[in-house]
């Protein structure tokens, strides 16, 4: 049975609890809301399944895979659909197109008070919460077992999350021999997740500041700002404010779950049939594509059902074939580098509390600005002596 001793080795995608039929894995949160599996030895009958479909490894499965994948540079059509997505709204191009076989979509949304979860969706107002980038580990519930029940009915099915949620679905639904024909697993190119219990502390941070009930949230605001801009924004009834100190810690590599340090899914041999993210470095392909920093998605075309999915699509973007050599950001490349303080971020956050991270790791209070001033005196000063 699975016993988590080096929490780097789990990444949280509830294949091992889904797969036992004695409902003997729970997944519960730790101090930072990161859930991982605990198994009650009662129930457990050490069949060995759920260690068997973990794929946490090197060996996760990508057999089907292209040699190299197609590499596409594209946008919607329409700019309504670009400025209410994250990149190019490819997410929204190849949903409406599950949506319109009868298919049903699930996506990372909200519960609660903009808790994040993994969703179930048959209409195209209900796909619509999964839209955006939530830079935080969503919770998958469920939802390998609901995608099991709607394939075994015949659904066209589209899953979409992070690299290490596709390659969990997809061991699990193989070793549970689930025909996934009708299944499309669309990953995220991903810098990592920070823990739930982060986000709800600074919403209930914001809230206490501000003295207002937050209404809508928005992790990466590119209306005003444009798409290589990122800060936070919420409205409170309608007013939209900005902010930045989750932003900040976010690229800091403060709040990540461990396993993000030890990805397996960091490179082109993707666990999912197409792969969307930014496309950093879309200039190299022609420069006039994003002239207006509206956003342009990166398409990686892993498998033929991947394929047959973007020739279905196609015709609702704009789109530059190109190849690998200009798309390999560092996410596609390596997983991301922890902060040396990430420990020490994680184990002051347990004791302390939000606000006190926030002020002692992030741009909050005396300590941020006493380091940007140590900062700006140490320039000025190299400058004068090297005068
Ligand atoms: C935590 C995280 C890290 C990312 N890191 C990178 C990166 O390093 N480089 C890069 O190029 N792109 C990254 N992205 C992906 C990128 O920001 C866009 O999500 C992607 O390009 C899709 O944009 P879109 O316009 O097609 O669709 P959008 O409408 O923006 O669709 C968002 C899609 O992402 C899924 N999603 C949103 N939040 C989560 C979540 N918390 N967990 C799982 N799935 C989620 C939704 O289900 C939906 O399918 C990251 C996204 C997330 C959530
Ligand atoms: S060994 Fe089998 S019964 Fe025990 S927890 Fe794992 S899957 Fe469940
Ligand atoms: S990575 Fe997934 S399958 Fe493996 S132990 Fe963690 S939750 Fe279970
Ligand atoms: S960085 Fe890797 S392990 Fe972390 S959430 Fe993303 S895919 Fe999963």
């Amino acid at each position: 049975m699975i016993q988590i001793i080096d929490k780097s080795q789990c990444c949280g995608c509830t294949a091992c609890a889904s797969i036992c039929v004695h409902q003997a894995i729970t997944m519960q949160p730790d101090k930072s809301g990161f859930k991982y599996p605990v198994v009650d030895e009662n129930r457990c009958t050490r069949c060995g399944l759920c260690l068997k479909v973990c794929s946490f490894s090197p060996n996760y499965y990508n057999f089907d895979n292209l040699p190299v994948p197609d590499v596409y540079a594209a946008r919607h059509k329409k700019m309504d659909e670009i400025e209410r997505s994250r990149s190019g709204a490819m997410f929204i191009t190849i949903s409406d197109w599950i949506l319109s076989q009868g298919g049903v979509c699930y996506g990372a949304g909200y519960m609660d008070h903009f808790r994040v979860v993994h969703k179930r969706a048959t209409t195209s107002s209900e796909r619509d919460e999964f839209r955006g980038s939530k830079y935080v580990q969503s919770d998958l519930n469920d939802v390998f077992i609901q995608i099991a029940n709607d394939l075994k009915s015949g659904l066209y099915v589209l899953f979409t999350g992070t690299p290490c949620q596709t390659a969990g679905l997809s061991s699990f639904l193989r070793l549970k021999r689930i025909k996934a024909d009708s299944l499309y697993l669309v990953d995220i190119v991903c810098h990592g997740v920070p823990g739930p219990y982060y986000w709800r502390d600074y919403l209930a941070y914001i809230e206490k500041k501000t003295g207002n009930k937050i209404t809508t949230v928005n992790f990466r605001d590119k209306t005003k700002l444009g798409w290589a801009a990122h800060k936070e924004s919420f409205c409170f009834g309608n007013k939209v404010t900005y902010f930045d100190t989750y932003t900040y810690l976010f690229y800091q590599h403060l709040m990540f779950r461990q396993s993000c340090e030890k990805c397996y899914f960091t490179n082109l041999q993707r666990p999912s049939d197409m792969t969307i993210a930014d496309f950093w470095g879309w200039e190299k392909v022609d420069p006039s594509f994003n002239a207006d920093d509206k956003g342009v998605s990166l398409v990686l075309v892993n498998t033929e059902k991947g394929r047959t999915l973007f020739d279905a699509v196609k015709n609702q973007v704009h789109y530059i074939k190109t190849d690998t050599s200009h798309c390999l950001q560092p996410n596609l490349q390596h997983p991301t580098v922890p902060h040396p303080l990430r420990d020490s971020f994680e184990k002051d956050y347990s004791r302390f509390g939000f606000e006190y991270v926030a002020k002692k790791y992030a741009n909050l209070g005396w300590r941020y600005k006493f380091r940007r001033m140590k900062h700006k005196f140490g320039t000025l000063l190299r400058r004068i002596v090297r005068k």
